[in-house]
């Protein structure tokens, strides 16, 4: 049997005024342009490696964030195979008697969408998942990213390896899976494909920005609705600090309920195309002093310099943060 590690690389529409995601939107939200996957023997030696580009053929311009993460244009799609025939192709690769592994679940998850799109409905083997069988391994609470992963188990990324080139990820997600031993334990970690949902921010409340600075200071985020009374909160003046690109968390006081704790989501769909969410909760003591702790950390990091551009952080938000139907 071969453990085969899989990943995708996908494009996704321009806008959401765009005309292809109109159309095509409700049923292809993500379209594969890249499939890549490393071969491991049963003694997980690694033995072969593939990597099919396609041709997208509902949204045709590639994003330009996709563009700078992935460094497929049309220079390489242009000339590539249509999606039948690269998912033709890596199944004749894969063999017979293989198990497929993806780090998470979103690469199962958009293969899946396109699978349905282009009507194609091939047998698949058992998907596990690498990523939960990690955090089991070393009794992590969350889920990690590969990355870091990868720095936990001192693996080096190889300077001509680029991340999020599909092939290149299936490699370090492969390493990983080496390191972590007791391979057949991935069996019980299997993983059904997740329905991607159409995230619309006119179906979903929140609102539309064009930075990150104008959702910060926006009414929404200055001044967030108490859960319980409905009335305006004051947030407090250490302000909010990010938990990821597009995660930020903040502490605000209701007069009459106390401290909340204030959730804001973002999504880039392009530069100035920024939706926002802002949702809030009763804070708990632990969310106080947890909040207070970041607050001080990330003012010392300001001071020293070493904050990265927040604005370009969020425009190239890693697609953790797949929209997924909870
Ligand atoms: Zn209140």
């Amino acid at each position: 049997m071969h453990y085969i590690v899989l990943d995708l690389e996908w494009n996704q529409p321009l806008n959401r005024q765009n005309r292809a995601y109109r159309e095509y939107g409700d049923r292809l939200i993500f379209e594969m342009i890249q499939i890549g996957a490393v071969k491991l023997d049963d003694k997980l030696a690694i033995v072969d490696s593939l990597s099919v580009p396609i041709h997208p053929t509902a949204y045709l311009k590639i994003h330009p964030r996709i563009r700078r993460m992935t460094g497929l244009g049309p220079e390489v799609l242009d000339e590539a195979p249509l999606f039948r025939e690269a998912l033709e192709q890596f199944l004749a690769w894969c063999g017979d008697d293989y198990v497929l592994l993806t780090w998470g679940c979103d690469d199962v998850s958009v293969l899946q969408q396109n699978l349905n799109f282009f009507d194609c409905h091939p047998e698949l083997p058992p998907l596990c998942d690498i990523q939960h069988m990690f955090s089991d391994v070393y009794e992590l609470k969350n889920r990690m990213g590969l990355k870091p992963a990868m720095d936990m188990l001192g693996i080096d990324p190889e300077e001509d390896k680029a991340f999020h080139n599909a092939v290149n990820d299936a490699l370090y997600t492969a390493m990983v899976f080496q390191r972590m031993g007791h391979a057949e334990d991935v069996f019980k970690y299997p993983q059904k494909p997740k329905e991607l949902i159409h995230q619309d921010p006119a179906g979903k409340r929140g609102q539309t920005v064009t930075s990150l600075r104008e959702a910060l200071e926006s009414e929404a985020a200055t001044q967030p609705k108490c859960p319980v009374c409905g009335k305006p909160a004051r947030l407090e003046a250490g302000g909010y600090v990010p938990q990821s690109p597009d995660k930020y968390i903040g502490l605000a006081r209701c007069a009459s309920h106390g401290t909340l704790l204030v959730r804001m989501r973002l999504r880039a769909h392009s530069a100035n195309d920024i939706w926002m969410n802002v949702s809030c909760v009763k804070a708990t003591k632990p969310n106080i002093a947890y909040i207070h702790t970041k607050q001080l950390q990330l003012e010392q990091r300001r001071a020293a310099g070493l904050l990265p551009d927040p604005e370009k952080a969020l425009l190239n938000a890693d697609r953790s943060s797949v929209p997924f139907e909870d």
